[in-house]
């Protein structure tokens, strides 16, 4: 069976340097509330980290095959993610 990492290889982002379509609203919830860091869980694509060294979520929006999990799976409601401008984004290759 094809692995997760071979059919995101697959998929081409043409990022929109500094304008990122996600962003963390209040990094303090992610440090005092939340204690299973879902989101670097749930995002298929590997988006977000949670780094202690900052206590702040880093997120690679870059990386956003913009499947919609964020905008649900955050218990907090602490992501704002929205679709890229035109032109940018992902392009899928097959389907
Ligand atoms: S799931 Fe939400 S609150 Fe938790 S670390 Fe991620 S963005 Fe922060
Ligand atoms: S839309 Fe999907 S791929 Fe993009 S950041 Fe949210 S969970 Fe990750």
């Amino acid at each position: 069976m094809e692995k997760l990492e071979d059919k995101l290889f697959t998929v081409r982002n043409k990022k929109d340097e500094g304008n990122p379509h996600i962003r963390v609203l209040d990094h303090t919830v992610c440090a005092e509330k939340c204690t299973g860091k879902y989101c670097n869980h749930f995002c298929p694509a590997g988006v977000y980290l949670w780094s202690p060294e900052t206590a702040k979520t880093l997120v690679s929006y870059e990386n956003c095959i913009e499947c919609g999990a964020c905008a649900i799976g955050c218990p907090f409601a602490n992501i704002d993610c929205e679709t890229p401008r035109g032109g940018f984004g992902v392009q899928f290759k097959f389907g």
